[in-house]
């Protein structure tokens, strides 16, 4: 039997579909994630709209998440490192189209609801760290993708070096008060080519955590 949920996320996966194109993966990946799980408020989980959650922070629409996760060109791709895990429904996004998905949330009350959604889920390659992701994860570096779920003016050194060579980074990158969707590509060691792709809005990576 199907459940309600199942019919509200492929709903949910049209309307995108209506707006983008979406790959076959992608699409499956919003019929398969119940965001529900990670909506404080029920009526407007299946709506494209953002909405606010805990830690006066923001679950990204579901339009967002998609952009996102074209732009981070995923075929084929086994690891992927995202900062700023929030409610974690990006990255339950990622672990269906990738094998293992590593994130990290400077808030720890976040950090801890978002592991109880993973589990009531059963979503188990993904890793959630509590800490300030502006240094990464050096442990399981180098990684093929990393996104950046918040916007920053400027992105950390530490955060190339983990990526691997031939490797993309996704982030809102903010100049003159606009943000917009950068793709970043690790050409060598001494050489990184950006693309902008286009406008967007995203709370502020900030340095340090919250306990
Ligand atoms: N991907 C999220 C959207 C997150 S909003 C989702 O799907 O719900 C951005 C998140 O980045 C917030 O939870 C914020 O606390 C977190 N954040 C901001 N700066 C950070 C940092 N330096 N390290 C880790 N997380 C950070």
């Amino acid at each position: 039997m199907v459940d309600l949920w199942e019919i509200h996320c492929q709903r949910l996966a049209d309307d995108i579909a209506d707006i983008i194109d979406i790959t076959p993966a992608l699409y499956d990946a919003f019929c398969k994630v119940n965001r529900s799980e990670f909506c404080p408020i029920q009526k407007h989980a299946y709506s494209l709209d953002p909405q606010p959650i805990a830690g006066m922070q923001w679950i990204s629409s579901p339009l967002t998440v998609a952009k996102m996760t074209i732009a981070l060109e995923l075929d084929g791709v086994d690891k992927i490192l995202e900062i700023g895990c929030g409610s974690g429904y990006q990255a339950a996004i990622l672990s269906k189209i990738v094998r293992r998905v590593f994130t990290i949330e400077r808030i720890e009350s976040l950090a801890k609801e978002a592991k109880e959604h993973f589990t009531n889920l059963e979503i188990s390659n993904i890793h959630l760290k509590f800490d300030d992701g502006n240094s990464g994860w050096k442990n399981y570096a180098p990684y093929e993708r990393i996104l950046l779920s918040a916007a920053t003016t400027q992105i950390d050194e530490r955060l190339f070096s983990q990526l691997e060579t031939g490797g993309i980074l996704v982030a809102p990158i903010e100049k003159n008060g606009v943000q917009n969707i950068v793709r970043f590509r690790k050409i060598s060691d001494s050489e990184i080519s950006q693309e902008i792709l286009e406008e967007c809005q995203f709370v502020p990576l900030l340095k340090g955590k919250e306990q």
